[in-house]
């Protein structure tokens, strides 16, 4: 008899161009529908939603939130008050999709920052040629100078007190031998208490007054130097500055403005911060050890230097120096003392009267 009953609802399947007719029945807290090939709809009732545009109050039209395409046009209203959620919004389909495709497409930014960039930037580091290096590395040191200016109104001074600078460079003699790296990198000191240095591209080494003043003679000094030179010679600075400005540089095309003054200070961070790899940081601490030891002067003095920052500041990094990265401090120190000769007779880098002009550079 029920073919008699005029239907109460047309369903459409989201394929079929035409809807067919149901007559709709709740069963607990389920809509059934019984299509014509014998099947059962099932939409949970709180899972009903109706189609706010389907403005007709004589025929709502609602669709259940797992089917994006399927829709049920209803003759009355009936059955609507015993559909909690007919006007909940939720999460619909085709957002979900964007919400992924944005996702997507942030992981492969993501994914050019830290794979694509880094093998760019190894890659550059050996075609670009020295004067190229020469002055990515003026421009980032000016940048760092101007980053670490407190008053914002001047760059951060470089020190040169004649006398000073003289025994500078008197001490990069000492340590260069051999081997000569003299015209490959120029050292410069900045006036500043952080106990740091660091290597630009180019071959430009920095000092902070802070690392003179903390170092307990200059053999500590010269062992640092040794460190960053060692870094130079293997070009670690270039392909880190390639890596951060290349990262930087998608960034800013990601953020817009974000190119701006911010850029160049996190730039300028993890210029000073260098977080080499461990097989880098290995290299230059064995690339000091072969120099100081060729020029007479203790190797241990690089662990000597490490364990004064290690009872500063702790065996873990947390404070802007790339000494305090990996390896551990302590196992630097004791490869450090590993090195030390038991028969050699070791000189003092520098001569009493360079290492007082070393501590006055600033003035
Ligand atoms: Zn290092």
């Amino acid at each position: 008899m029920s073919g008699l009953m005029p239907a109460r609802a047309h369903y459409f399947d989201g394929d079929a161009p035409v809807g067919q007719p149901v007559q709709p029945e709740i069963s607990g807290d389920t809509l059934e529908l019984k299509l014509e090939d014998g099947s059962t709809i099932r939409w949970p009732l709180s899972e009903i939603r109706q189609i706010s545009d389907s403005a007709a109050k004589t025929n709502p039209m609602l669709r259940w939130v797992n089917d994006p395409l399927a829709r049920l046009v209803l003759k009355d209203a009936k059955f609507l008050r015993d559909m909690p959620n007919l006007r909940r919004r939720s999460p619909p389909k085709g957002r979900g999709r964007l919400v992924a495709w944005a996702l997507a497409a942030v992981a492969a930014v993501a994914l050019q920052i830290g794979l694509l960039i880094p093998l760019l930037a190894d890659n550059l580091a050996v075609l670009i040629p020295p004067e190229g290096e020469r002055v990515l590395g003026e421009a980032t040191l000016g940048h760092i100078r101007d980053a670490l200016d407190e008053t914002g109104l001047n760059p951060l001074e470089v020190c040169e007190v004649s006398k000073g600078k003289a025994a500078l460079e008197r001490l990069v003699t000492n340590l260069s031998g051999k081997r000569d790296f003299r015209q490959d990198v120029t050292v410069s000191v900045l006036d500043h208490e952080m106990v740091n240095a660091f290597a630009l591209p180019g071959g430009f080494v920095v000092i902070f007054r802070g690392l003179i003043d903390a170092a307990d003679g200059p053999d500590e000094v010269a062992a640092v130097l040794a460190h960053e030179i060692g870094h130079v010679i293997s070009r670690d600075p270039t392909r880190h500055a390639l890596r951060s400005a290349g990262s930087i540089g998608v960034l800013g095309l990601l953020f817009g403005d974000f190119a701006g003054g911010a850029a160049v200070l996190l730039l300028a961070e993890r210029l000073i911060s260098a977080q080499y790899s461990q097989g880098a940081e290995t290299g230059a601490d064995t690339f000091a050890y072969g120099v100081l030891s060729q020029a007479g002067i203790n190797p241990g003095a690089l662990g000597d230097m490490f364990e004064s920052m290690r009872d500063k500041h702790g065996d873990s990094a947390g404070v802007t120096s790339h000494f305090l990265s990996h390896p551990t401090l302590s196992e630097r120190i004791t490869a450090s003392r590993a090195v030390i000769d038991p028969d050699a007779t070791y000189e003092p880098s520098m001569s009493d009267e360079d290492w007082a002009a070393l501590q006055n550079i600033c003035g």
